[in-house]
């Protein structure tokens, strides 16, 4: 059975069923990560809210073909990697010193993917390998009196595109036409042609173009991975809030300019997080990477249920005791699967009113579905699961369920666990199998017992369990 779903869209303002231009199939965008660093908190955040987006969409019946670039040319990343340089370095060598930079960090991207249970995207396009479509999407703007050269850089003519500032709901009065900046983000405040092209400035490493040498600017890489790869109508575009402004409007001038019609259907934005209230900043201390977390014992899986089980759209305040909270309700969820994987015992007969299970659950994954139809308001949605938890707990304890009742309900744990990764049905008993040998071989090493360590240590590889030695003393793992 396929279901409609509805979506906060940016650009109308208003909650609207997302009706794919090709039935049965949406094609998503997402705006990838510039790769210099490691992803923080907020970054992950709307990356989760994103894998959200999309499995919901898959267990909802619909086919997504989702494409999410990597930024590995952009400002930020040329200051990172050049300054080991000597000022006289070849253009070869700049582009290894980008190039290795980047590699490590896309490596550390898709792995904190693979950590939070994050699908990959179908296409993952890195910006430097789309060289040619950039130039020839710029020259089409050019042809169209939409881009103008500056000194070898060249510039977008906001002034020539109605639309210009729809997203971002701006006041076309404020623009200051033929103002050019050349930074990759600006302020609101300062509304003015943007840059296509950069030519390029000494230090820095280049690409020939019709315009001489230079470098594409940030918002071009997008229009033209996206065209390239998903086509001229998309069903969604989403990336974090930051984003409307001015790197989503940008790109709707870039690929409507070109295209001359209307390129994606619903703009989808996630917000962002604060930390115990504040807003995340390295000078305060309260900046975390995933590596950070993990450091510290986090379970990454309940830092993906602590995001999620909030709405996308509002600002999420993270702290320690919401992730506890969140592990709390894991737990519950699993108890309440083993319960089900389990033969219920004899109880003490008929209680309150008799309740029938599958009614029960019926109403529950109803109640489940239309929450998430209606904007992904995964609060509401959890809520009915753990309404199903007490209800069936409480009948479980006086009549047990049948073991096709149990079966039932183990389905819907599945048809959920799709889409919140959380309470998977297999990876359980795993689970269970792997801390159990973790804790033998912390027993063996504290024993100075070598021999066995090494054997525990060899069987969890042999399962494809990485074992990671944490500086406080604990050890994690993960598939490897
Ligand atoms: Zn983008």
């Amino acid at each position: 059975m396929r279901r409609t779903l509805s979506l906060f869209n940016t650009l109308t303002r208003k909650v609207e069923p997302v009706i794919p231009v090709q039935e049965g199939r949406i094609s998503l965008y997402t705006c990838g990560p510039t790769v210099y660093n490691y992803a923080h908190i907020g970054n992950l955040r709307t990356f989760l809210f994103q894998d959200l987006l999309k499995r919901t969409f898959r267990t909802a019946g619909l086919q997504v073909r989702h494409c999410m670039n990597i930024t590995d040319v952009e400002d930020k990343i040329i200051r990172d990697s050049q300054g080991a340089l000597p000022a006289d370095a070849s253009n070869d060598s700049r582009h290894a010193a980008m190039k290795a930079l980047t590699d490590r960090f896309t490596a550390i991207f898709l792995e904190d993917l693979d950590t939070l249970r994050i699908q990959k995207a179908d296409f993952l396009p890195r910006a430097t390998a789309y060289l040619p479509q950039m130039i020839r999407l710029i020259q089409d703007l050019e042809a169209k009196d939409l881009a103008y050269v500056r000194e070898g850089s060249v510039y977008y003519r906001i002034a020539g595109l109605p639309q210009y500032g729809c997203l971002a709901h701006l006041d076309r009065e404020g623009m200051q036409a033929g103002a050019s900046v050349d930074a990759d983000e600006y302020e609101r405040d300062s509304v003015t042609d943007f840059v296509l092209w950069k030519s390029a400035k000494p230090g820095e490493p280049w690409w020939d173009s019709p315009w001489g040498p230079g470098r594409p600017g940030w918002h071009i890489e997008c229009s033209a991975m996206g065209l390239e790869l998903l086509g001229e109508r998309l069903d969604i575009h989403s990336g974090g809030v930051d984003l409307i402004f001015p790197h989503h409007e940008n790109e709707i001038a870039q690929s409507e300019g070109s295209l001359g019609h209307r390129w994606v259907n619903h703009w989808v934005h996630g917000e962002f997080l604060m930390v115990e209230g504040q807003k995340m900043a390295k000078s305060l201390g309260n900046f975390f990477t995933l590596h950070d977390l993990v450091a510290k014992g986090v379970d990454p899986i309940a830092l993906r249920y602590a995001i999620q089980s909030n709405h996308y759209r509002k600002v999420l305040n993270f702290s320690f005791e919401g992730l506890r909270a969140a592990e709390n309700s894991l737990r519950r969820i699993r108890a309440f699967r083993k319960r089900m994987e389990g033969e219920g015992q004899a109880g003490s007969g008929p209680w309150k009113e008799t309740l029938e299970p599958l009614a029960r659950l019926g109403q529950a994954r109803e109640i489940f579905w239309a929450a998430m139809a209606d904007d992904l308001n995964t609060p509401e949605a959890l809520a009915a699961i753990f309404t199903l938890i007490s209800d069936l707990n409480a009948q479980d304890d006086h009549v047990a369920l049948t073991r096709e009742e149990r079966e039932e309900v183990l389905a819907f744990l599945d048809e959920t666990d799709a889409i919140f990764a959380a309470w998977p049905r297999e990876a359980l008993s795993l689970d269970a199998e792997v801390e159990a040998l973790i804790e033998a071989r912390r027993v063996a090493k504290a024993t100075r017992n070598w021999a066995e360590a090494d054997r525990v240590r060899d069987q969890l590889k042999a399962m494809g369990i990485v074992l990671e030695d944490r500086k406080d003393g604990t050890v994690g793992w993960r598939r490897g």
